[in-house]
């Protein structure tokens, strides 16, 4: 930012500090849609769903599955508590595909409702965390552009 003001992001989960860093703008996956979070953005406390969360610094980006959870934003300090948390480098797309793929498979023999939104969660993240690392897989690494002249 121009003026150097930035917001603080950290991403706690049960097992620890996930992420934690400057940036100039944060999306998240509201519970109520994607939600912006620049500088000074006004005191927040809300509820994530399962998606990504967009964490963008000095033109580059960071992305993380976030399987849901609360973010509080104040005084320029974003603090998401997940659910589960995984930087996009971190997750393991064979196993989220064998996940999507077991869960749908036990979902065409679900005894029951609870058992039906179990497995309907275990597939809802399974598609969130292959998203993100599709994201980060077409994401173009950043280089330097050699100097003219
Ligand atoms: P799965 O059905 O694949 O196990 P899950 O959402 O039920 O997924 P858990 O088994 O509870 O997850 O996962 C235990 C830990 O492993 C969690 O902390 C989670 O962040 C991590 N994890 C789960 N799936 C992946 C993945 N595909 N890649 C990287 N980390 C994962």
């Amino acid at each position: 930012m121009a003026n150097g003001l930035t917001l603080q992001v950290q991403v706690v989960t049960t097992t620890g500090l996930i992420y934690e860093g400057e940036a100039d703008e944060v999306v998240a996956p509201g519970s109520e849609g994607q939600l912006g979070i620049l500088p000074r953005h006004a005191p927040l406390m809300t509820m994530l769903k399962v998606g990504a969360l967009h964490i963008k610094h000095n033109g580059g980006e960071e992305t993380l599955f976030v399987g849901g959870g609360f973010m509080e934003v104040s005084n320029n300090q974003v603090i998401v508590l997940a659910d589960d948390a995984e930087r996009a480098a971190d997750i393991d797309e064979a196993r989220a595909e064998e996940a999507r793929r077991r869960a749908e498979e036990a979902l065409a023999t679900a005894a029951s409702d609870v058992d039906r939104a179990a497995l309907e969660g275990q597939i809802e993240r399974a598609l969130g965390r292959l998203r993100v690392a599709e994201i980060q897989r077409h994401r173009r690494p950043r280089r330097e552009l050699p100097s003219q002249g």
